[in-house]
């Protein structure tokens, strides 16, 4: 007869089962189509999983039952101690160009795909592990993370969400019970993360740098499968692939800069095909303006900084030519490869036009302006650029000075000029840019559109993740088990736009010695 403990335990263990074959209706497509791509990997147990984080709105999204996954049940599948039938763990082989030198096996070191599911929308996501175990490809890494930088994946993910930036998103974030030795030892953490897909620039170049044309056509035909279903079967489909990431990349990188993210390690492994931000190690927000900003203690020569970003993102997507090439020829044969280059190139030479229109379009809005100007005016592009100078001369905050300008928008000068030190430049600006929405509300029309102010304050946000928030919820979370600064840093991130009381200490910048002083680390 089992005493109650034990029937306690049989019961837990009871949930368990039942939610490990009721969670994820997983169809695993790369598992299936991709043999020889990934090798099939377990993850590793761990002593005692702990729910630290579940996000409820993204499990509904994908259709989970997110009561179900939220509690201790959640956590034994989130620490990879349950397997959730259906899934087909495996790491995944990758390349990569990291600050520009070529590593021809990176591949997921402590990273495993458990599966793919469809969401309520009817789209393809990846789940995760992060910091699940040594995998084949783990080389001298202990395949784990630790609580902090995992919970910056959570932060930094649900705030570019909230900002309409495509990016991997969170799903669960649970401690191992376990500690992972870094300088520090700190408490280690899973996180299960959810994505479009996890293909890479890097993925393409595993193939390349083998001379494996026949799985770097089968790469290449899978992922436009799975993010561009358009160009299936077309004659010209690879050169379309490239195309499409061109695009993609070009309008990530233009919001990016558009809310002053620097993603501080944009190796090609960290470039995705579907477009999305992936991997928030050693990013952070600009505080005042600064295209020079690096803020990443490995980022040495500045490769890296705020103002270079498009310009690495059209050298990844160089890396990504490169291997498609041979595709685009029909073949690797030297005269067919180079009759094949100049299409290839073109859309490189492309990228910086792309990326221009991406910025601008999203710089008008943020001008409150809805039409382009006439052709005989100044360009949009030379008053927002007057505007970041005058930003970056007088070290202005760049999210307060946008979000003040609606401020202005809507009659009140003052809180924008309070950030200037240089009232006659400030105004002499201000003068252009009325002049031009006066000229926009005539050119107007488009009587459906809210008012200018309004309209400003939709897509110029009064939250950002800010470093020093993002700093000391990370060190109450990972040294004191202290969630409450998390939480509540979530829920403000969670609602940028939103200018309340309570999200008031978030809009704050850091004091100009911490900004100053302030580095970032991979995430480890
Ligand atoms: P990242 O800097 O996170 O983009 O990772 C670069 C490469 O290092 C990838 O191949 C990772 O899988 C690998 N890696 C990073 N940290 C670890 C770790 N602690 N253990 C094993 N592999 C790791
Ligand atoms: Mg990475």
């Amino acid at each position: 007869m089992p005493n109650g403990a034990t029937l306690a335990g049989a019961t837990a263990w009871a949930r368990v089962i039942k939610l490990c074959m009721a969670t994820f209706e997983f169809d695993n497509t790369y598992a299936r189509d991709l043999p020889g791509f990934y090798v099939p990997w377990k993850p590793a147990a761990v002593p005692a999983p702990r729910p630290l984080f579940f996000n409820r709105e993204l499990a509904l999204e994908l259709g989970l039952d997110a009561d179900a996954l939220a509690g201790d049940a959640g956590a034994a599948i989130f620490a990879g101690n349950s397997v959730p039938e259906g899934a087909e763990p495996l790491a995944q082989a990758y390349a990569g160009h990291q600050f520009g030198g070529f590593s021809p096996q990176l591949g997921d070191g402590r990273a495993l795909l458990l599966g793919e599911v469809i969401d309520r929308q009817g789209q393809r996501r990846d789940i995760a592990f992060k910091g699940s175990g040594r995998t084949p490809f783990a080389r001298g890494g202990d395949g784990k993370a630790a609580v902090g930088p995992m919970l910056r994946e959570v932060v930094l993910g649900e705030a570019m969400h909230a900002l309409g930036i495509p990016t991997t998103r969170a799903l669960a974030v649970v401690t191992t019970g376990e500690p992972v030795y870094r300088e520090q030892v700190l408490p280690g953490a899973v996180l299960t993360r959810v994505a479009a897909s996890h293909l890479r620039v890097g993925t393409f170049e595993f193939y390349a740098a083998r001379g494996d044309l026949e799985r770097l056509r089968r790469l290449a035909d899978y992922a436009i499968a799975r993010h561009d279903p358009q160009l299936v079967g077309t004659a010209d489909r690879h050169l379309g692939l490239l195309r499409a990431v061109a695009r993609r990349q070009a309008a990530l990188v233009a919001q990016w800069m558009n809310v002053g993210f620097i993603h501080g390690v944009m190796n090609t492994d960290n470039t995705t095909i579907s477009g999305e931000t992936i991997d928030y190690g050693p990013c952070a927000f600009l505080e005042a303006y600064d295209p020079t900003t690096v803020f990443s203690s490995i980022d040495h020569g500045g490769r890296y900084a705020f103002a270079n970003q498009p310009l690495v993102a059209r050298w990844n997507l160089a890396r990504l030519a490169e291997t498609l090439l041979p595709l685009v020829a029909g073949c690797d044969d030297e005269a067919a490869l180079k009759r094949a280059l100049p299409r290839v190139v073109e859309v490189i030479d492309a990228f910086g036009a792309l990326y221009g229109e991406a910025l601008l379009r999203g710089q008008r809005a943020k001008l409150g302006l809805a039409h382009a100007a006439p052709a005989d005016d100044a360009p949009d592009a030379a008053l927002a650029d007057a505007w970041l100078a005058l930003l970056q001369r007088e070290a202005v905050d760049h999210t307060l000075a946008w979000r003040r300008l609606a401020d202005a928008a809507a009659g009140d000068e003052a809180p924008l000029r309070a950030l200037f030190g240089d009232a006659a430049a400030l105004q002499a600006w201000l003068a252009r840019w009325r002049a031009r929405c006066s000229a926009d509300d005539v050119a107007g029309g488009d009587r459906s559109s809210a008012p200018r102010p309004e309209r400003m304050r939709g897509v110029n946000p009064y939250v950002i993740a800010r470093n020093h928030r993002v700093e000391e919820a990370l060190v109450a979370a990972s040294q004191a088990g202290d969630l409450a600064p998390f939480e509540r840093l979530l829920d403000a991130v969670r609602r940028p736009f939103a200018a309340t009381p309570a999200q008031a200490p978030y809009a704050e910048p850091a004091p100009a010695d911490v900004t100053a002083a302030y580095r970032t680390f991979c995430g480890t």
